[in-house]
């Protein structure tokens, strides 16, 4: 049943506080609600929704879902989220906006009390300003992903807390004050200019409750681990500085696997996979750099790959998944670097006589849209293959890919040094 608030009624003491809908009437007293009905209330063409609990004639419901209904009937009160009560008050703060400006992210707050009323505390996942005052028009806003996942607005008596939740590309930013108020601007997360030395990022396909391709009794997260740790092993060897995106069996999600690249201004991403397939003869190497897939074997292979975004996002179907991975965010530079590195893996792999060479593809894979450095997927053998599973699993087998990897790797880098 949908309740449509009518009107106010009163509100002298916040002893009891009312208000009418459809001739029906809901008196707030307390921590009880006396009402005739349950439901959604529809204010200004806002939902809120009430959450009351039935006993004994009467509804309990919490104060911070009726503050709001109650604001926007025009009742100056608000929820107090430190003592846990409705407080009467009066908005202070007038304005808050936040959009993107150029290749930044701007947020504006203006208050009574200008910049000199507001405090700000930088935490690495989060901005949190402290402002003389109360702010009234919302309590949670949706930012754009990229830069802000969300702004929750928080009050107590005479202070709003602002807590800004950065999305994955929030990088350094910047708070200016003046005599109206704050402004904040945020800039992209970028890579620094080239370390001396590369750091290579290895990134172990799937991982905890994500298994990845199974078949013939092994699990594709496991020798992608064992794989990626022998590649991380010899590149340390070669000296150059490496980080493992998970080095146990721990599931970690596609964006975090982004970030950590992003974080660590890494020279080279490189992610480890087990191909699969219906075919159960398939069977060889390939390595992956991202674009648009071009052929349905190759969108298959990202669909199967991307499926941990599921884990991350809910359940989504396999088209959903490609409308995720496949954006506009690739540069040239990277593209064109992408795939000489994904070149030297591959002539590498066919050099040391792996396995059947199935070389060079293309296809949007969410791991490598996200980062901002050279990246690449490696298919390195079918699970799905029973004679290719059993080599897969052998541990000599598995140092063998690693050298064919962590030796394209080391070529691309040399390469690039004389350029
Ligand atoms: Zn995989």
């Amino acid at each position: 049943m949908i309740l449509i608030l009518t009107h106010w009624i009163s509100v002298n003491t916040l002893k009891g506080l009312g208000v009418e809908f459809d001739g029906k009437r809901l008196i707030y007293k307390g921590n009880k609600a006396v009402i005739t009905d349950t439901g959604l209330v529809f204010i200004k063409g806002n939902i809120f929704p009430l959450s009351f609990k039935k006993g004994e004639g009467t509804y309990l419901f919490k104060g911070d879902e009726i503050a709001p209904v109650l604001f926007n009937l025009g009742v100056s009160v608000f929820w107090d989220y430190k003592e846990k009560r409705i407080f009467k008050g009066k908005a202070s703060i007038k304005k808050f906006i936040m959009g993107k400006v150029d290749s930044t992210y701007r947020i504006t707050i203006k208050g009574e009390y200008g910049g000199k009323g507001f405090k700000v505390k930088v935490f690495e996942d989060s901005i949190v300003i402290i402002g003389k005052g109360l702010y009234g028009k919302f309590r949670k806003i949706v930012g754009d992903g990229r830069f802000v996942n969300f702004v929750d607005i928080l009050h107590t008596k005479g202070e709003t807390k602002f807590v800004i939740n950065l999305g994955f590309g929030a990088g350094k930013s910047e708070v200016f004050k003046n005599k109206e108020g704050i402004n904040i601007t945020i800039y992209p997360l970028k890579i620094k200019k080239k370390e001396r030395i590369p750091v290579i990022v290895i990134d172990p396909g799937h991982g905890g409750k994500d298994a990845g391709a199974v078949a013939n009794g092994y699990k594709e997260k496991d020798i992608n681990l064992k794989v990626a740790l022998k590649v991380a092993k010899i590149l340390k060897k070669y000296g150059y500085k490496v980080i493992l995106t998970r080095d146990d069996d721990s599931y970690v999600p596609l964006s975090t696997r982004a970030r950590i690249a992003n974080k660590s201004n890494a020279t080279l991403f490189v992610s480890i996979h087990c191909n699969a397939s219906r075919d159960r003869d398939a069977r060889g190497f390939e390595t992956y750099f991202l674009s648009e897939s071009r052929t349905s074997e190759e969108r298959a292979v990202a669909i199967l790959e991307n499926s941990a975004i599921r884990y991350d996002l809910g359940n989504l179907k396999p088209e959903d998944e490609v409308g995720i991975i496949v954006g506009d965010l690739i540069q040239t530079l990277l593209l064109e670097k992408s795939y000489k590195l994904a070149h030297y893996i591959q002539d590498k792999a066919l050099e040391m006589k792996l396995t059947k060479d199935r070389g060079l593809k293309q296809a949007g894979f969410y791991v490598l849209k996200w980062v901002s450095m050279p990246s690449v997927l490696i298919e390195i053998g079918f699970i799905t293959n029973r004679e290719e599973a059993k080599m897969l699993a052998l541990g000599k087998y598995q140092m063998k890919v690693a050298k064919a990897i962590a030796g394209g790797i080391r070529e691309f880098l040399e390469n690039e040094k004389r350029r």
